[in-house]
């Protein structure tokens, strides 16, 4: 078979292959936008990465995170990430676009304790605020070596990064870890927004997380906006911010000013 324009079966990438992809760059920042639900203003988004695979085209992070997580090698793919997230960062604030530039960290990442400091560096170098930079964990993760984690995550806080719970509702523990963890934003997973309209018991779940998150003085991000029923749904729940293909899919950072243009046509038509 030849090139294919889509990414071949999971598990077919090995460590070696990710290890020479991520010397030579191959790994792509693409960012979807995250929007304020009351008034449609674009207010951030979120980082994710793609693996621009010389033969296979556009491989998915579901096909190599995992890879990366047991080889070692997902701590030189988050910096690498970071560092595109960054400095797109800095070029959007230059361009006069107040946005919010949201990563997402692996439990490895999180559980070196000199990861605050090299983000902080890194992030100052680039002439980038902190606040401006949303750290996303998954409870999944957060789960495995609490003090490790802990620690860093309140360092990180004390540098004044946002930390954001991801995939919310879908850990084990994620009420303790809401009382354990600074953190700023409460990102309910995708699983009970799509279709919360039509499901009780979705949009009973989704009620649920969201007035946790407003007792607890949390931002609250509803993902997986998949169509305009379950963007009518965060209308009437009063969601503070959503993100989804009804909105707009993950796109490069190029593409990004002509999609917030025809966005801005559409909302003052
Ligand atoms: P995630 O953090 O939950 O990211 C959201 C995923 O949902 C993205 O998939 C996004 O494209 C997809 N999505 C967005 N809107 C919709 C929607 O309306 N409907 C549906 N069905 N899906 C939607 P993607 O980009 O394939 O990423 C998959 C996962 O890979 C992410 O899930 C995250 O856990 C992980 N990931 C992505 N980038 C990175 C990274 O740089 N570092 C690490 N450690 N993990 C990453
Ligand atoms: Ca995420
Ligand atoms: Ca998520």
């Amino acid at each position: 078979a030849g090139a294919s324009p889509v990414a071949t079966a999971p598990g077919s990438y090995g460590s070696d292959e990710l290890r020479v992809a991520i010397e030579r760059r191959e790994l792509e920042a693409w960012y979807q936008p995250q929007v304020a639900v009351a008034t449609g203003k674009v207010i951030g988004v979120e980082t994710l990465v793609r693996w621009r695979h010389p033969q296979d085209g556009l491989v998915f992070p579901d096909q190599f995170i995992g890879v990366a997580e047991n080889s070692g090698l997902v701590d030189a793919l988050t910096h690498a990430v970071m560092g595109e997230a960054v400095a797109q960062a800095r070029a959007w604030r230059d361009a006069g676009h107040e946005l919010r530039v949201a990563v997402n960290l692996s439990m490895q990442t999180l559980n070196s304790l000199d990861f605050p400091d090299l983000v902080q560096r890194r992030v100052e170098a680039a002439g980038v605020h902190p606040r401006d930079i949303v750290l996303e964990v998954t409870e999944s993760r957060l789960m495995m070596d609490p003090s490790a984690v802990l620690d860093v995550l309140t360092r990180l806080r004390m540098k004044r990064f946002r930390l954001s719970i991801d995939d919310f509702g879908t850990g084990h523990s994620s009420l303790a870890q809401l009382r354990d963890i600074p953190i700023n934003e409460l990102k309910v997973d995708r699983s009970f927004v799509h279709g919360a309209a039509a499901n009780a018991k979705l949009g009973a779940i989704f009620s649920a997380s969201q007035g946790l998150a407003r007792q607890l003085g949390l931002d609250f991000v509803a993902e997986g906006v998949d169509d305009e029923a379950d963007w009518r749904f965060l209308r009437a729940a009063r969601c503070d911010y959503a993100q989804g293909y009804f909105i707009a899919r993950p796109m490069p950072a190029a593409d990004f000013p002509a999609w917030r243009r025809r966005r801005k046509q559409l909302c003052a038509e």
